[in-house]
């Protein structure tokens, strides 16, 4: 969503499932390779162990909270940091994402309070019943339950969002 790795003043980390999401998108994927490549954004897999455990606790939290596979890997790698001493906050807008975050005592942050300016410039459509949404909470169109697409926002669109 474009947040600079370089600009952060601590160590960051990513799943290998984000490299492959942003692989089309050329902007934050320049972004991701340029802090890859200067050490300071570092992408590594969670152990399964890890995963296990944020996917049990999301089925505990109850059918409101969707997580994808790369949510989950996120806050696996969160939770195995963690674990190694270290005090991760995991970086998402994402509502299951945080609230699983605070079920296993993880810390969080939404984009907005790092600074990021950066217009949220996507919108979520269903292609079914043409319902949009803001953000995707879910994989699915919550009313129809069919598969979310996304297109951006136009700038009209974008500044009434921002209010
Ligand atoms: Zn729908």
């Amino acid at each position: 969503m474009g947040l600079d790795p370089l600009g952060l003043e601590f160590d960051s980390y990513s799943v290998p499932e984000v490299t492959e999401e942003l692989r089309q998108q050329t902007g934050p994927s320049y972004r991701l390779s340029v802090s890859s490549s200067s050490g300071k954004l570092k992408i590594q897999n969670p152990s399964k162990s890890s995963l296990t455990e944020v996917s049990d606790k999301a089925r505990v939290l109850g059918d409101k909270v969707v997580l994808s596979g790369t949510d989950t890997s996120i806050i696996a790698l969160a939770l195995d940091l963690s674990r190694e001493g270290k005090r991760p906050i995991i970086v998402s807008d994402d509502y299951a994402v945080q609230n699983v975050a605070e079920a296993l005592n993880l810390g969080y942050q939404s984009l907005a309070t790092l600074g990021i300016r950066e217009k949220f410039n996507w919108v979520f459509y269903c292609p079914a019943c043409f319902r949009r949404y803001p953000t995707a909470d879910t994989q699915d169109c919550p009313v129809c339950g069919t598969k979310l697409k996304r297109k951006p926002l136009d700038k009209q669109a974008a500044k009434q969002r921002a209010g």
